[in-house]
Formats: structure tokens, sequence, C-alpha cells
């Protein structure tokens, strides 16, 4: 078994996404409990308090990034996976709500955007998304089959598809 636990995975493409806001001049808080004073939901992975923006970095085996070759299912134990996923999925999506109903729009991106060739490029997207572009609650970043990153951006919670292909 070669793969990290999921703490030493989060941690690391954590500290991937940390350095290169950081490096761009973004100032964060890591997963506050409070923010300018409020209670903050959910310990976001990463949040930029000046655009009201939260940054969830997310496993895509942990957090069944859908139609991604990294979420596979474990041969045995078929019946606690799919439970357990289940759980962080519905967990993930209650946060996101929580979130949204205080207003913070969330950037979500998945281990995958963050592998091989395409993490430079997925950085630059985000923080181009973060600092450019106000009109998106939603935000998606992946490489789903190595076909090259992808920003998946809804201007409404839940529906609206706006962005595209980058
Ligand atoms: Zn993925």
């Amino acid at each position: 078994m070669d793969r990290m636990t999921k703490e030493q995975r989060s941690k690391c493409m954590g500290m991937i996404v940390r350095k290169a806001l950081y490096k761009e001049g973004f100032r964060y808080l890591c997963q506050p409990t409070k923010v300018g004073g409020k209670k903050m939901p959910g310990h976001p992975d990463i949040v930029l308090p000046k655009y009201r923006t939260i940054i969830e970095v997310r496993g895509c085996f942990w957090h069944r990034h859908e139609g991604c070759r990294l979420a596979t299912m474990p041969a045995t134990n078929v019946e606690f996976w799919t439970k357990k996923f289940a759980d962080n999925v519905a967990r993930d999506k209650r946060h996101e709500d929580e979130w949204a109903a205080l207003g913070w729009r969330v950037f979500v991106v998945w281990e995958c955007a963050l592998k091989g060739g395409t993490c430079k490029n997925a950085l630059q997207l985000l923080t181009l998304f973060v600092r450019k572009f106000p009109d998106w609650v939603r935000c998606e970043i992946g490489n789903l089959n190595d076909c090259g990153v992808i920003v998946h951006a809804h201007s409404t919670m839940g529906g609206g598809m706006k962005g595209g292909e980058l």
C-alpha cells in the first residue's frame, strides 16, 4: 500500500496550495474556528477573509471526486466503504451549505488537479478566479482522466453552470 494516510495526504496537498497563495500575496487563515469574531463552522482548510472565499483541498478518494480515476472503490469491505464515503460526501455538502448561508463562496481544489504536470496551472487558475472574478459562488477544479485542469464555476449554489474549460 503506497497510499499515504488521509491526514498526510491532505496536509501535503494543502501545503502546496498555501505556499502558492502566500507567494501570490494572499493572506489566509488555516482551519479557523472564528473569522472576524464570528463562528466558522466545519473547519475549512483555507479561508481568505478579504475575498470572502473558502478554499477546500479535497482528496479524490476520500471525498469521492465524481468520475475521477482516483476515486476507486476498495475491493473488500465494500459495505463499510460505501457508508464511509457517503458520510464524507454528506458532511462536505452540509459544510458548504453552512458556509453559503454565511455568505462565503467555496473553491474546491481536487487532489487530481495538483498532481503531476497540471499543478502549476491549477494554482494559477485558483488565484485568478479568487482575485479577478467576483462573479461566482462555487468553483471546482480537477483533472479528470488526465485531460488537463478544468474549472467549473457556478454563479449560484447548486446550479447555473457558468464557467467552462480553460
Ligand atoms: Zn479527482
